[in-house]
């Protein structure tokens, strides 16, 4: 039975608007459960209903990027769930400048910007997800952060459309202020014009690094705990002896002890559990409260 939100934003919006849609194949843990609505606007006049529907009917909402950093509930998700791949066009602007929208695909942008000669992104080459994904966790790797990048944002939240600032993101490591109830629609880059050729090498030095951490063989969604400072997460999992420690068929990885494989068929709740396993081992034996770099979506009950 269709709700009359679900039928007035399938009959005004020009995206797709899928009810009641599996949201397991969109993550990297290939786990969860449904979307009440999953909607995927076209343009800015889809925004404007959504942000009319939303309104009136006081519904819950949230964003999904390409899903590689997140943990989706059993349960699934009430309200609407946002993605916004059609938004992935990549645009050269004056003085060193790219606009790119936030369901461009992040290797789709690094790639663009090293053959272009366009320095500042080549360290991010293999990061999985999108570019609006990226921007909201400041996803990072060897030294560089894609906060260093970003000039402005254009957002959505509940005052319509909107630009932020790099600096009312507040970037911090793996966090930014970016709320649940906000989608970084676009954003604008500065980048550094260096040789292709330079780019290219750092970029393929990247990608040679994390074949050999990140083969885990099977479902994951990259590291699960930010590092505390002065610490790295995975030492300190593996100093607790927690090694290939099992929840069900959710199971911390024997090859990189930050992140947890799901071995074929685990539940969300399985994969959480561990997670809340972990961070009580962890403080238990070294004081040391481990934060997850992944987000949850849905309701677990207790967080991780
Ligand atoms: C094998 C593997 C390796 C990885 N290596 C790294 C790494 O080296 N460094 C690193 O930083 N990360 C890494 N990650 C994690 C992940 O790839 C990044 O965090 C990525 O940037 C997340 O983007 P996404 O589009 O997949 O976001 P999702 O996982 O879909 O979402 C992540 C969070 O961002 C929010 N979000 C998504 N899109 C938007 C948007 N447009 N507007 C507002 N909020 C949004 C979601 O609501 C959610 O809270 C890795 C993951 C995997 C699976």
């Amino acid at each position: 039975m269709i709700k009359p939100w679900q039928a007035q934003l399938q009959q005004n919006m020009r995206g797709e608007c899928l009810c009641n849609e599996s949201l397991a194949p969109l993550t990297r843990w290939r786990v969860g459960g449904r979307a009440e609505l999953l909607v995927r606007p076209m343009d800015d006049q889809d925004f404007d209903v959504l942000q009319q529907v939303l309104h009136d009917y006081d519904l819950p909402w949230c964003v999904l990027g390409g899903g590689s950093n997140v943990l989706i509930a059993d349960a699934g998700i009430d309200g609407v769930v946002i993605q916004i791949s059609h938004f992935d066009q990549i645009e050269p602007l004056a003085q060193q400048r790219l606009r790119v929208g936030g369901g461009c695909n992040l290797g789709r942008l690094v790639c663009y910007c090293n053959e272009q000669g366009y320095g500042g992104f080549e360290s991010l080459a293999g990061i999985p997800g999108s570019v609006g994904g990226a921007v909201a966790v400041n996803a990072g790797a060897l030294g560089q952060q894609i906060g260093e990048r970003v000039v402005r944002a254009q957002l959505f939240d509940e005052q319509g459309v909107h630009y932020w600032s790099a600096g009312q993101f507040g970037f911090t490591y793996r966090s930014s202020r970016i709320g649940s109830q906000q989608l970084i629609v676009a954003v604008e880059f500065h980048y550094q014009p260096t040789d292709p050729q330079q780019l290219k090498e750092v970029a393929e030095a990247a990608i040679g690094h994390r074949r050999k951490s990140h083969a885990v063989g099977g479902a994951n969604a990259g590291s699960v705990f930010k590092n505390p400072p002065g610490e790295q997460a995975w030492k300190l999992i593996d100093q607790c002896g927690l090694r290939g420690l099992r929840n069900g068929q959710a199971q911390i990885s024997a090859h990189h002890t930050n992140f947890i494989v799901n071995q074929g068929g685990a539940t969300a709740e399985e994969i959480h559990r561990l997670i809340r396993q972990t961070q009580q081992l962890v403080a238990k034996q070294t004081g040391i409260q481990l934060e997850t770099e992944v987000r949850m979506l849905g309701n677990f009950g207790e967080q991780a």
